[in-house]
């Protein structure tokens, strides 16, 4: 089934399609054409409800069952996700408008995070520790928590649930995902896949839904574990409240991320990689760079390449594919972008490239911004500390890497920092005094493989344990402590 046929998004409850009651539904609509795909329904609390209690019941059989049978669904869903790669991949570019490329390298990720999951049997090994005292042992034993829940954003609508769900599973916990009511088709069609694989009803439960869909997920007694994945102040939100409700969480916020070019750098390296970063699905990537801080002299020369490689991306619809850049996802985001660009040439910055003019033919009422690049940004303007999450680049200069450095520090956000250069030595310094969660060294993207925790800092990260790999096996488990003594002359007596 095509993802522009499907007219009402469903629910995904008890192993079974549910028809939601909402009363009230939103469209899904296609960023490039502004054509309605869909209507997602903001499923009630009574919606939530029922997926926790599917949940609830399916959880008592699942966490007996064998870890190594727990995994065995999880290699179905890598081979079916292998098998519909292109049709996902289509139905991400169709809903969110990155380009097809951009699409199938998500759905790499996911498998990816499948993959690791599959490897729950080792990873989730307690420790053991003989005769800690005469004639006593202690170990660890990791138990699953019982029901948890994702809380998804929109621009990666096919890997940020799998950054949670397969290791949830493989750990015993049984699941409910609320995808982004931007994006929710990507997830219906996963949902389809994952109804494949042999998994007792209830171990993954779909629901639809916004703002009231969320606040009745943390508000539900019953669940004890959220993953969120969002704009800084709902994942600040989300976080309170699963602290105040008793759950675990854990809270992936926005983003302002600083490249640093030193003079040193191959700067035609980067500059492709940094155009890469800041420019690929349309900047709206967590990691995407924002701000570029150039060293001395690679000023110049660094902003004259960047400003070309802007001004000579091909955006056009995700689905063309000599395209090299999609719209962003809104006409809501697109005007709020613009505002931003505004007030940072009013501020004084100076437009290398501006991308507003631009119109692609055939798609224009599609949500369209070209890469746009700000010389001379001021440091403390509102666009140097601001996430725009779209297109543009802003350029500030600095004289050492110790202004830069200190610069870095100086964002609230610390998702990402990343430099360029041919010195071991700045770039150790670097590495070790940035206060981010994930570094680059001669990357523009430092995006963390599945098999590590996907990082975070300051106001980029709420919690303790991220999502991929040993986080996620931790997040998803308690850790239980057995303190033991089997005396001789006690079994004498039986
Ligand atoms: P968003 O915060 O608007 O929405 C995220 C989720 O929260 C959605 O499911 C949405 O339905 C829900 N939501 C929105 N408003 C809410 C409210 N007031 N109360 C409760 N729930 C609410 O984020 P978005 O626009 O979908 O995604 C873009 C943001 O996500 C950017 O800030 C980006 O940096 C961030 N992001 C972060 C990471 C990371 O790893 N740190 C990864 C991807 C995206």
């Amino acid at each position: 089934m095509s993802a522009a046929l499907e007219t009402r998004v469903r629910n995904f409850i008890a192993g079974e399609w549910r028809d939601s009651r909402a009363s009230e539904w939103l469209d899904v609509v296609d960023p490039a054409s502004a054509a309605v795909l869909a209507r997602v329904p903001l499923a009630p609390a009574a919606e939530v409800g029922e997926a926790v209690a599917a949940a609830v019941r399916a959880f008592p059989e699942w966490r007996r069952t064998p870890v190594t049978d727990r995994i065995q669904p999880l290699f179905k869903l890598k081979d079916l996700l292998e098998r519909h790669r292109e049709e996902l991949a289509r139905t991400i570019t169709m809903e969110c408008g990155k380009t097809l490329a951009e699409s199938r390298g998500e759905i790499q990720r996911a498998i990816e995070n499948v993959e690791v999951a599959c490897g729950a049997p080792i990873l989730l090994q307690g420790d053991f520790s003989e005769d800690i005292s005469a004639g006593i042992d202690e170990f660890v034993i990791r138990q699953p928590l019982g029901v948890c829940a994702a809380i998804c954003p929109f621009n990666f609508p096919g890997m940020i649930p799998f950054w949670f769900l397969p290791y949830a599973v493989a750990c015993g916990n049984t699941y409910v995902v609320k995808p982004s009511e931007k994006v929710p088709l990507t997830m219906q069609r996963v949902f389809e896949l994952l109804a494949q694989i042999g998994l007792p009803p209830g171990v993954v439960n779909l629901v639809n839904g916004t703002r009231d869909t969320v606040e009745a997920l943390l508000e539900h007694p019953d669940i004890r574990a959220i993953s969120f994945v969002g704009s800084t102040p709902v994942a600040r939100h989300v976080y309170a409240r699963a602290a105040a409700t008793g759950k675990r969480a854990q809270c992936q916020g926005g983003a302002k991320n600083p490249i640093v070019v030193l003079p040193d750098a191959d700067l035609g390296a980067a500059t492709r990689i940094a155009a890469d970063s800041a420019f690929g699905c349309a900047g709206q990537r967590c990691l995407a760079a924002s701000l570029a801080i150039t060293i001395g002299e690679a000023h110049e020369p660094f902003r004259d390449a960047i400003a070309e490689a802007a001004a000579s991306r091909v955006v056009g619809c995700g689905l063309d594919e000599k395209v090299q850049m999609g719209p962003v996802i809104s006409a809501a985001s697109k005007a709020r972008i613009e505002g931003l660009i505004d007030r940072g040439l009013q501020g004084g910055a100076r437009a290398a490239v501006d991308g507003r003019p631009t119109v692609v033919r055939g798609f224009e009422r599609g949500h369209f911004l070209g890469p746009t690049v700000l010389d001379h940004l001021d440091p403390r303007s509102e666009l140097a500390g601001t996430e725009v999450f779209g297109p543009v680049l802003g350029l500030v200069q600095v004289r050492t890497i110790e202004e830069a450095i200190a610069l870095v520090n100086r964002g609230a956000y610390g998702n990402m920092a990343c430099v360029f250069t041919a010195s071991g030595a700045d770039a150790r310094r670097f590495r070790a005094e940035v206060e981010v969660g994930n570094v680059g060294i001669n990357l523009g993207i430092a995006a963390p493989m599945a098999f590590f925790p996907f990082s975070g800092a300051k106001a980029s990260f709420f919690g303790d344990l991220h999502g991929q790999g040993r986080h996620a096996i931790e997040f998803f488990t308690q850790t239980k402590v057995v303190v033991e003594r089997w005396p001789r002359e006690w079994s004498r007596k039986f």
